[in-house]
């Protein structure tokens, strides 16, 4: 089998698909909504619900995100914070929605807001542009408050100039573990420059995973880690069986790993 995600123009097609969807409740407090090639998380803290990434600007996004919170037995009224890695259409998502159903209050970093605005991925598509206003710039050392839980933000410029990732505590059957999500996947391919930033950002990546002790690494994209395929595991794991997300150091230093092998 091939050891390195399949990406291809076919790739870009499958993420405008929203015939489907899948969910999971991956940890005690943390939620996967993913439709075939883009994924979100929804992490519940005693302030309310956070939504992390959007996965495409459409209502059938947004309808699966609050079946998948109602399947949990969880309350789509407490949703309060929409949390978003960088400036593009995919991870933005269906913020819109969670604005004007919730009145989230959204986060990005302020140079991925203007990018977002400036550099649509199709500027053809109306729908795919700039379509809520961000409450709250973040960006490296910053902490997000969520009640009893806290989000740290770190900068991993590359995949867009404002790409920003996360760490947030997560518990399964009441041991607590680290999350983390790299905000940009890739690199942008074409600029040399964009590439060394990547490959620094990832290597900032790894270093604040082990300062934060992540042992949990979370992808946005299904390519990267056979996230469907988790995602049906998680569905049918039983109480003897281990958490599928929950990585040791060196495994999920591989993992990151990845990331760089794939900037050529
Ligand atoms: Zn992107």
């Amino acid at each position: 089998m091939k050891d390195y995600p399949d990406l291809s123009e076919e790739t870009l097609v499958r993420m405008e698909d929203m015939s489907w969807f899948t969910s999971a409740q991956i940890f005690d407090d943390l939620l996967i909504v993913s439709q075939q090639e883009t994924a979100c998380f929804v992490w519940k803290t005693s302030e309310g619900l956070v939504v992390f990434d959007g996965i495409w600007p459409d209502a059938a996004v947004y309808d699966a995100i609050i079946q998948a919170i109602e399947a949990a037995g969880w309350d789509p009224d407490t949703l309060c914070k929409f949390v978003i890695t960088h400036g593009h259409t995919d991870h933005t998502g269906c913020g819109k929605w969670l604005v004007d159903g919730h009145k989230v209050t959204t986060y990005l970093s302020r140079v991925d807001d203007a990018f977002w605005r400036d550099n649509p991925i199709k500027p053809d598509r109306p729908d795919t542009w700039k379509d809520f206003d961000i409450d709250c710039y973040v960006g490296e050392g910053d902490t997000i408050y969520c009640g009893d839980k806290a989000i740290q933000v770190i900068s991993t410029p590359g995949h867009t100039p404002g790409c920003l990732s996360f760490f947030f505590p997560v518990h399964d059957r009441g041991k607590a573990h680290m999350a983390a999500i790299l905000g940009g996947s890739t690199p942008p391919w074409t600029d040399p420059a964009g590439k060394e930033v990547q490959r620094q950002s990832i290597d900032h990546f790894v270093a604040a995973a082990r300062e934060w002790g992540a042992d949990v690494l979370l992808s946005t994209h299904t390519a990267f880690d056979k996230g469907l395929e988790r995602i049906a595991y998680s569905q049918a794991r039983l109480s003897y069986m281990p958490n599928i997300y929950v990585l040791n150091r060196e495994d999920f230093e591989n993992f990151c790993d990845v990331y760089k092998r794939i900037i050529l």
